[in-house]
């Protein structure tokens, strides 16, 4: 029988799909996801955000304007997710896409008010097993935004209790997010906030240099903070660059959605490359993927598509797992997961 060998553009494109990956930067999107899972059990085609980024991109300007629009379309009723079959099944979505790219780690952003629900870290945990199922290499982390001046303070204070207290049950980190989003902040508040979290084994990451250079250096400084979220207006200052280089922050990049909601003019100008070559550890996510059209898979393309090679993707996928908020042992577990999934698929380097 004879066999077409493939090209070199399509080896390239199985090889990357192989490539085990990471996703460290993901929202629940809640009504986005529901109605992906509810078109596809009533027959019909979920919400079209592909026009709708169109859109997005052409009537409102770059930036602060364009992030607003985010998380403001309800194709599907949210009060459905109150249905414990629904909210297993939307995280169950969000699993299996990325898995399906290759993911073997998935660190959940849960945010609103789902962190008071009683059982949601155990629903999370059902969508982890049955994923598991057809995709036993999957591994799924809970990790809780905190919109710190959305909340009354009492509410707040509520929220981050049982933050705390679920700390013991599987939630791994704190994501903060704080308005002023793109001028300076007042960081105190985050500051107590984030030693508690620390003390009760909880990772730190902050939503902060998305729009503007503000708040970068503040939350730089923060106790516990290993990660940002964006922070691509960290090239925009030496200084910046050499405080993140010397803590050693890691960067989550989103490159789909800093593109489409304009925080870099485009991908090619996107500075993924100058914070790797000045020292600073980055990883990938794909942060609102229904409402942006994108994947895992997709986001590791077009950082290949930016120069970095297998290898390269492949140290990302290594240095993702070293600052994963997750358990020591899951994180042992992964490490020779991503050795002995290279070895066998004796990736080439492009
Ligand atoms: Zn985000």
């Amino acid at each position: 029988m004879h066999h077409t060998l493939p090209s070199g553009e399509e080896q390239s494109a199985r090889h990357l799909l192989n490539l085990p990956k990471v996703d460290l930067h993901i929202h629940q999107e809640v009504s986005p996801r529901l109605d992906r899972v509810l078109a596809a059990r009533e027959g019909r085609l979920p919400y079209d955000w592909m026009t709708w980024a169109t859109r997005l991109m052409h009537d409102f300007p770059p930036g602060i304007p364009r992030l607003r629009q985010l998380a403001s379309v309800f194709p599907a009723d949210p009060g459905l997710d109150a249905l414990p079959d629904n909210f297993i099944a939307r995280l169950e979505d969000l699993l299996e896409e990325a898995a399906m790219q290759g993911a073997i780690l998935v660190e959940v952003r849960f945010g609103g008010e789902t962190m008071l629900l009683p059982d949601y870290l155990d629903l999370f945990q059902e969508a982890e097993r049955r994923v598991q199922i057809r995709y036993p290499h999957l591994h799924a982390e809970a990790i809780a935004v905190l919109l710190l001046n959305r909340y009354e303070p009492e509410r707040l204070e509520q929220i981050v209790q049982a933050c705390l207290s679920q700390a013991a049950h599987g939630l791994r980190g704190l994501d903060f997010l704080y308005e002023p989003y793109h001028e300076e902040a007042e960081w105190e508040m985050a500051r107590s906030i984030a030693q508690r979290a620390i003390d009760v084994g909880l990772g730190i990451t902050i939503h902060a240099g998305e729009f503007s250079a503000a708040n970068l250096a503040a939350v730089a400084t923060l106790p516990g903070v290993s990660r940002i979220g964006h922070a691509v207006f960290a090239t925009s200052d030496q200084y910046l660059l050499d405080l993140l280089r010397a803590r050693q922050i890691t960067v989550e990049c989103c490159l789909s959605c800093n593109v489409i909601l304009g925080a870099v003019p485009s991908l090619q100008d996107h500075p993924i490359r100058r914070l790797v070559a000045q020292g600073i550890p980055v990883v990938l996510g794909t942060d609102d993927p229904v409402q942006l059209s994108t994947n895992i898979g997709q986001e590791y393309r077009l950082a290949h598509a930016l120069g970095f090679s297998q290898q390269e993707l492949t140290e990302i996928t290594r240095h993702a797992l070293s600052v994963a908020f997750t358990t020591p042992e899951r994180r042992c577990h992964l490490l020779t997961l991503l050795e002995t999934s290279l070895s066998s698929h004796q990736f080439h380097e492009r």
